[in-house]
């Protein structure tokens, strides 16, 4: 009797887990967003864990645990077609990037050579931007944090995205937020990480960190007046990694802070409100006071 009643309980788990596969290898994966389909977002986003993710036949880096990043670009237009695969099961959603006014910020008083340089000036130029786009290729094997927060505490002084008048010159968009603060204001990092760039000496962005944080999203922090952390070294959210400057080109004490996602500039303050939706209840109080003062 007791072994009739040990094979029927075998037989009764095997037979719920191969149901419980069979249903869940007819259910297509689930694909969700936080944060809105427009210009310069960087949005979090979930899909069904082990599934693969394609945006306009793009891969994109998924978590073990399903959650992902996924930006768009301060000018892309058109729709984005997200398709996540698992088990021959395909889930597709289509959007149209919705578009957004931008500012137009007068910035004056630069010193000229930085608005127009010499041939010396543009090719050190040239040369610098492409040290910085090598780190930023750099892969970041950890997983994202969900939770970010402000780099440092200041008043924000340039939003992102603006079409930038330098000297009366019309120059490139802006693309990070800035945050003005006394010279040596400490500048903690936002999220675990790892330094990819720790670069004394700028023509214009002066003394510069880059640091990835993994799912290709990387934080940048130009004009600092201190560098506290070395390339490849781990950082730890809540960790000072240097202080506020004016190194490069700026007109006064302030942290350029940017967030990008692969090769994408996107909006650190839209980035922050979607990262703020994940974050435990604990940190989110932590964090809240430093923003409240730092707003
Ligand atoms: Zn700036």
């Amino acid at each position: 009797m007791k072994r009739f009643f040990v094979i029927s309980l075998l037989f009764i788990i095997l037979l719920s887990v191969l149901i419980g596969n069979i249903s869940f290898a007819k259910e297509d994966p689930v694909l969700f967003f936080q944060g809105q389909m427009r210009q310069g977002e960087l949005l979090f986003g979930f899909v069904t864990p082990g599934s693969e993710l394609t945006v306009n036949d793009e891969r994109i880096a998924i978590r073990p645990d399903g959650w992902f990043a996924f930006g768009i670009g301060r000018d892309d237009t058109g729709i984005l077609t997200f398709k996540a695969t698992k088990r021959g099961k395909t889930t597709t959603s289509s959007y149209n990037i919705a578009p957004r006014q931008w500012d137009i910020q007068r910035v004056d008083g630069l010193p000229q050579n930085t608005v127009t340089p010499s041939k010396t000036g543009q090719k050190r130029i040239a040369d610098e931007a492409a040290i910085t786009a090598q780190a930023r290729q750099k892969k970041v094997d950890m997983s994202l944090p969900l939770c970010f927060s402000l780099p440092a505490e200041g008043t924000i002084t340039g939003v992102f995205g603006s079409q930038r008048i330098m000297n009366n010159v019309p120059g490139n968009y802006h693309n990070a937020v800035d945050i003005a603060n006394k010279e040596g204001t400490p500048i903690i990092a936002p999220a675990d990480g790892i330094v990819l760039l720790a670069y004394e000496d700028m023509l214009l962005s002066g003394k510069t960190l880059l640091i990835g944080h993994g799912q290709d999203v990387v934080s940048s922090y130009i004009h600092m007046n201190e560098i506290s952390v070395k390339e490849g070294q781990k950082v730890k959210k809540g960790q000072e990694i240097g202080k506020i400057g004016m190194t490069g080109r700026a007109t006064g004490p302030h942290l350029h802070w940017g967030i990008s996602w692969k090769n994408k500039r996107t909006d650190p303050m839209a980035f922050l409100e979607n990262s703020q939706k994940f974050c435990p209840v604990s940190q989110n109080e932590k964090t809240s006071e430093k923003e409240r003062g730092g707003l």
